[in-house]
């Protein structure tokens, strides 16, 4: 399994123009080697391998006047960047030939030097951590790292990235054995309701409170954007208010990031059956709430719970968006048919218990998770795609970017599992 690690880096004034000058040149020979291949395939001629591309692209081209430069600098980042743009070409064939599941891949596409995010990529050769505390880069030297927390084992490579808000990051990539991490079987299960008035309440009866990040900075990000707004195109005060806008952003990206990381560690250790229901956030997403659910990102949460539950040995169950978690009695199944959002409490008819809305369906939503687990169980012992469809279990109504199928953990869903991470 692989993980990132990542940490804030701090270049001196020279490192950062030299850093500057590299991200110039991976940009550089990314569009010079997109460009010979759309060449390419407009006349007809035959697609430029990888080898090739390189030759091209990068040791004859320093070779000419106007590509001189890009000897100034390490090659190893300049081949990954070549090794990038296959893999984005490769990420488009399997998602057009439906190999790659998930949402439609694009072709690749040029880069500006106005994008917001500037990153190279050094692989073992090119890179050190000499034990005093830097990170030695290739033709750049020792950079100084805040180190947040330890690196587990030897890193296979390193992203140097610079983001919008001008900071600097150091992104490691580990090979990890999963054996190792698997966590000592929990007792407990869990159902989670994830809601607006409560960022999530648990079958257990925690309430976890609903941070709102976005909101509480909303009134100085508004300031900053209109201070942004009057400032006259390509000035330096241009610049600067929108480093601040975007300084503004990362923090509430931070602040969230960290909120999230949280909580999934949390529920993931403790449980060793985790029931969530699978929203459809992008729907929501449109509605009268849609800056409220979007800044919740429970599609973030879901994905990092997914990864969690992967590497610590726990399992993840969704529940399909149908199930009417809030419209069933967690006492005696009575449906009890739509209940208003501004409803928080009410009695079953049937049985006359009185139920806290959120709680009633995070504990329908375990149950509905432990039914589907157990019958997933029965028919399919090898866990087969065909043998949920025969049990009914497979979510066919599913959108074309639905990628869940209840009773199914999740981990293919999510990316590497990222932790201490600057979102990418
Ligand atoms: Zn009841």
């Amino acid at each position: 399994m692989r993980l990132r690690y990542n940490y804030r880096l701090y270049p001196d004034a020279s490192q950062r123009q030299t850093l500057a000058r590299l991200f110039g040149c991976v940009r550089v020979v990314w569009n010079d080697a997109l460009a010979k291949r759309k060449a390419a395939r407009k006349a007809g001629l035959p697609w430029i391998g990888g080898g090739d591309l390189q030759k091209i692209c990068i040791t004859a081209a320093k070779r000419t006047p106007e590509r001189e430069w890009l000897g100034e600098v390490s090659p190893v980042p300049l081949q990954q960047s070549l090794r990038d743009l296959d893999q984005a070409y490769r990420n488009f064939f399997d998602s057009v030939s439906g190999k790659r599941r998930g949402p439609r891949m694009g072709l690749p596409v040029f880069k500006s030097r106005r994008d917001r995010r500037q990153s190279a990529r050094f692989t073992r050769t090119a890179f050190r951590l000499p034990g005093d505390g830097t990170l030695y880069l290739a033709k750049i030297g020792k950079v100084e790292v805040r180190w947040s927390r330890e690196l587990p084992a030897a890193p296979s490579s390193v992203t140097v990235i610079q983001d919008a808000a001008g900071r600097y990051f150091a992104s490691f990539v580990i090979e990890v054995q999963d054996a190792g991490q698997v966590l000592p079987n929990a007792e407990a299960e869990i159902g989670i309701d994830l809601g607006l008035t409560h960022y999530a309440v648990l079958s257990d009866g925690t309430k976890i409170a609903n941070p709102r990040w976005l909101r509480r900075r909303a009134r100085r990000l508004a300031r900053l954007q209109r201070a942004l707004s009057r400032k006259q195109k390509g000035s330096k005060n241009r610049e600067r208010a929108r480093i601040a806008v975007a300084r503004q952003h990362a923090k509430v990206a931070d602040a969230r990031r960290d909120f999230l990381h949280q909580t999934s560690t949390a529920i993931i250790r403790e449980n060793q059956t985790v029931v969530i229901e699978d929203l459809a956030v992008r729907g929501l997403v449109r509605g009268r709430l849609a800056k409220s659910v979007s800044d919740a990102s429970w599609g973030g949460f879901r994905t990092l719970l997914g990864g969690k539950a992967a590497r610590y040995g726990r399992r993840l169950v969704t529940v399909g968006r149908w199930f009417p978690s809030s419209q069933l009695c967690p006492c005696c199944g009575w449906r009890n048919g739509k209940v208003p959002l501004e409803v928080r409490e009410w009695d079953c008819p049937s049985c006359g218990e009185r139920h806290d809305r959120d709680l009633a369906a995070a504990l329908n939503i375990l149950a509905e998770g432990i039914r589907l687990r157990e019958q997933v169980a029965v028919a399919s012992p090898a866990g087969g795609r065909q043998d949920m469809v025969a049990a009914g279990l497979a979510d066919t109504r599913n959108d074309c970017r639905g990628r869940v199928r209840p009773g199914e953990a999740i981990p293919t869903l999510a990316p590497p599992a990222t932790y201490d991470a600057q979102a990418a």
